[in-house]
């Protein structure tokens, strides 16, 4: 089967005002296969977001491709195709909102792809009851909470029946319970309406929770795998500066001193098993 992402020999660099060059993908390759949830983590200024924008044709490679579900992203006349079937969620939930109450708002991409409005009723509706907005149908956004406008913004990419969501540090400005809200309104969406879910997180408790980790430092890919097999490698992370999950920390430091934590736990849960079997 054919990934639905393809990213091959990538290469981006920013222009700023006096001519200079940022890199800020340094050749990429990578494929994310359909139904796949990936965290992708790095400190700030790897080049996440910039990869990010590189799935839903937000930007366009210097040099190399990127195929979203058979489209290259440098098609012109494959743009709107590409951002309806990926679609994207940034971190401020305050700078996504577009209209001033949230059933408009979540309306907002369908009117644009002039569905007819029975149709439109319909996806709006469907989308609000999948994040449990639905009883907010009416309300103006600036009543909800950080993460219920995340809500209603994964509302509106929903309504544009995606694919592929893509979501660009969607917890970074939210308290706990609403990083629980969008991280639960996530994974559902994987498991329960296989959408391929693409996390850029620098929470690693987010991270443990998906298929599959990549890592970028400098432009770069320098891990990949799942979630257990990249927090085994905790010298490699510290090197480049990144935290690891605390529970991996817990057992490292244990190890250390040596006891001999077995199964490389990631979560709570999983070290309370290996200590009380
Ligand atoms: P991350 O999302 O991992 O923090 P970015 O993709 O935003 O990383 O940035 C990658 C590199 O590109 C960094 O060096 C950053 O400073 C630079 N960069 C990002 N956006 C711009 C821009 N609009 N203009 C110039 N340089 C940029
Ligand atoms: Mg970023």
């Amino acid at each position: 089967m054919e990934p639905i992402i393809q990213v091959k020999n990538v290469n981006f660099e920013y222009s700023g005002h006096e001519g200079e060059l940022t890199t800020a993908l340094n050749n990429v390759s990578l494929d994310i296969n359909k139904g796949e949830f990936v965290a992708i983590i790095g400190h700030n200024g790897s080049g996440k977001s910039t990869l990010a924008k590189h799935f839903n044709a937000l930007l366009h490679p210097g040099s190399g491709d990127v195929i979203v579900k058979g489209m290259n992203t440098k098609d012109d006349d494959k743009v709107w195709d590409i951002r309806q079937v990926a679609g994207m969620v940034f971190q401020n939930p305050d700078n996504q909102m577009v209209a001033t109450i949230v059933e408009e708002d979540v309306a907002f991409g369908p009117e644009n792809l002039s569905i007819p409005s029975s149709e439109i009723r319909q996806r709006v509706d469907s989308a609000l009851n999948v994040v449990g907005m639905s009883k907010f149908a009416k309300t103006a956004p600036h009543y909800l909470s950080g993460g219920q406008k995340q809500r209603v913004a994964i509302a509106g990419v929903i309504a544009m029946r995606p694919e592929i969501i893509i979501l660009d540090e969607p917890t970074a400005m939210l308290d706990p319970s609403g990083r629980k809200e969008v991280m639960d309104t996530v994974h559902y969406l994987n498991k329960e309406e296989e959408i391929t879910i693409i996390h850029i997180t620098h929470y690693m408790i987010e991270a443990i929770k998906a298929d599959r980790v990549i890592v970028m430092e400098e432009g770069k890919i320098v891990l990949d795998g799942p979630p257990r097999e990249i927090f085994k490698q905790v010298t490699t992370l510290k090197e480049i500066g990144l935290d690891v999950p605390q529970i991996v920390e817990l057992s490292f430091e244990l190890n250390k001193e040596g006891f001999s934590i077995p199964g490389d736990p990631l979560s709570i849960e999983e070290m309370v098993n290996i200590l009380c079997p």
